[in-house]
């Protein structure tokens, strides 16, 4: 394609260099979030007491200085060098996402997967040219929002390419434009969720995007769309794809730029195509979000239940009564208990109503109604209409949060003492979610003990809930053995997503394919869609650069 098949004002205005520095300055290479929130190695070693096994001491972080990386392959030429980096510290920063594989084997230094260069367009025209240039020169390339994959998705693995570059798109961060009238906005891909939320909030209006992963602070637009990632809302709308109005994708065939509508029924549609593509068909730019009034109206309450069965019936009941929580957050006793949420074995329900324009404590009371018909014990109802705030919540409610803010942290620590510790999630019809998660804690149980030698724990959340199904999310914790925390974890993932596939339950409900679930999905998906999918990669990504080995097989390339 050339920089003339598309509009370089899309692009949204003029280049900012030095933009997208948010992915820059003060964040970990090798963890999450930022050096200065990551745990001292007093605190890593306090955690290892929680398992037995565990090193004395912390695995150290090595520098970006000190890393093994082989020399780059590729250079850009002279026009776009300007836009690539070969330094070490940007080759190393994006050589993984940040699943919990990703960060041990970035604390032992494995390199292997290094991207060759990375490059930071500004604009679409920029990003264009990188790409017609990666074509001609048989070069893959990552897409690359925030990086916090934690399915492999940003991690090239074992082609053969001429090299690898990362597309880091966090320079294209703006809010372009917004609609007040039908309430939406054209923002560009690379932004992060709270830059995007403070550029909303200074268009006045009280407008929302309303989209809060846990990841939230270290993601962009366009991860969540090439993800279909869920929101921490627990109904209603959970995925990004709800929030779509249109997308402007960049293919190597040309631009596909979706129109505007609120609704359509003109034949399949072109942006769910390209939602949840992970970077294989093309690179979103931007896209039209819908935008929803700020809610001013809160209120929560925490509900405990002596059996973990008589909590799910409640939040099925709940599920299916139309008065869409916004949080509904079924915590079972193992994970209550890691989130000092609950005590004795007790499961706790975490609930939630939001409103822009009317009095929620109605809608809490009948929500607190229906978990009392199934035999929970509602704490304080925490929050109240019109104040705006959450104030008043339960100690539950607010043991659940600041566990849940925290925990990539804490993850982070005690994978430097070689714990293992990492999630899955998936989505299962009610009828048998008690199957699969019975199956799951004793399958994984027992994998467990077979791959660590010692029991570890296997706790359960259900992060979204839907009127026909839940969504169950997953925790792991046992001890590892340095040096094979990565293989140990590979043998219990697979445990689980055999489990997960035999259930008839998604290999993912939000995290995305990527690389990692690929042997579960390529069983998952209907064949004669997989031939579709393999139609559409071959026809808009013909020379098989765009993110490799994700989603679907590169076939044999025509090469330039
Ligand atoms: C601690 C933690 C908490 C998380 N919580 C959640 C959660 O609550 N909900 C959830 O859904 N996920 C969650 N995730 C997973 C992850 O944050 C999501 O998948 C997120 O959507 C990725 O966004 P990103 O910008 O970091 O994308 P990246 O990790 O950079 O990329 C993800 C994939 O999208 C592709 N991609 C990125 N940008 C573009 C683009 N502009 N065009 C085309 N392809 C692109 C990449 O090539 C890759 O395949 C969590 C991860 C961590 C580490």
């Amino acid at each position: 394609m050339t920089a003339r098949e598309h509009s370089p004002d899309a692009s949204g205005g003029p280049a900012r260099p030095g933009a997208g520095a948010h992915a820059g300055a003060g964040r970990s290479w090798w963890g999450w979030g930022r050096t200065d929130q990551a745990l001292p190695d007093s605190e890593c070693r306090a955690l290892a007491a929680l398992l037995p096994g565990l090193p004395e001491e912390p695995l150290p972080v090595p520098g970006t200085g000190e890393l093994t990386m082989a020399s780059p392959r590729i250079r850009a030429p002279g026009a776009l060098a300007h836009l690539v980096s070969d330094g070490p510290a940007d080759r190393a920063a994006h050589t993984y996402g940040k699943a919990y594989r990703d960060v041990v084997r970035a604390l032992h230094g494995d390199m292997a997967a290094a991207p060759d260069l990375v490059a930071h367009p500004r604009t679409e025209t920029e990003l264009v040219d990188l790409l017609d240039w990666a074509g001609t020169a048989d070069v893959a390339v990552i897409p690359y929002g925030g990086g916090s994959s934690v399915t492999g998705g940003v991690e090239y693995r074992g082609g053969d390419h001429a090299g690898v570059l990362s597309l880091d798109l966090s320079a294209m961060d703006r809010v372009l434009e917004v609609d007040t009238t039908s309430r939406a906005a054209r923002i560009q891909a690379g932004v992060f969720g709270p830059s995007l939320e403070d550029q909303l909030r200074g268009h006045g209006g009280g407008l929302t995007l309303r989209h809060f992963p846990q990841s939230f602070e270290f993601s962009t637009l366009g991860g969540w769309l090439a993800t279909r990632a869920g929101g921490h809302y627990a109904t209603l709308y959970t995925h990004i794809d709800d929030l779509v109005e249109s997308m402007r994708v960049v293919t190597p065939a040309g631009v596909c730029d979706s129109w505007r509508l609120p609704g359509s029924g003109a034949g399949p549609s072109p942006d769910r195509l390209f939602l949840g593509s992970e970077g294989t068909l093309g690179v979103i730019t931007e896209a039209w979000m819908r935008l929803q009034d700020r809610p001013v109206h809160k209120a929560s309450a925490a509900v405990r239940f002596a059996a973990f069965a008589d909590a799910v019936e409640a939040v099925r009941a709940i599920a299916q009564a139309g008065l869409n929580p916004a949080n509904c957050r079924l915590l079972d006793p193992g994970e209550a208990a890691l989130a000092g949420a609950a005590q004795d074995a007790e499961s706790v329900l975490v609930l939630g109503v939001e409103s822009a324009h009317h009095p929620v404590d109605g809608r809490l009371a009948e929500l607190c109604a229906l978990a009392r018909d199934h035999g929970g014990t509602v704490g304080d109802p925490g929050g109240s209409g019109g104040s705006g705030t959450e104030a008043g919540e339960g100690d539950a409610v607010g043991a659940w949060r600041s566990a849940f803010l925290r925990m990539p942290y804490l993850r982070d620590g005690l994978a430097r003492m070689s714990a293992i510790t990492e999630t899955f999630e998936t989505a299962c019809t009610w009828d048998r979610f008690t199957g699969l998660y019975e199956a799951v804690r004793a399958g994984i149980g027992a994998a467990v003990e077979e791959v660590t030698g010692s029991p570890g724990l296997v706790n359960c959340r259900l992060t979204h809930v839907y009127p026909d199904g839940a969504a169950p999310y997953f925790t792991v914790i046992a001890t590892g053995r340095r040096g094979a925390e990565a293989a140990m974890w590979d043998e219990i993932k697979s445990a689980a997503m055999e489990i997960l596939v035999r259930h008839g339950a998604s290999v993912t409900h939000h995290h995305a394919v990527g690389r990692d679930h690929r042997p579960g999905y390529d069983r998952q998906r209907p064949e004669p869609f997989a031939l579709a999918l393999r139609a559409a990669k071959s026809a808009l990504d013909p020379r098989g650069i765009l993110n490799p080995g994700v989603l679907v097989d590169t076939q044999p390339r025509e090469r330039g």
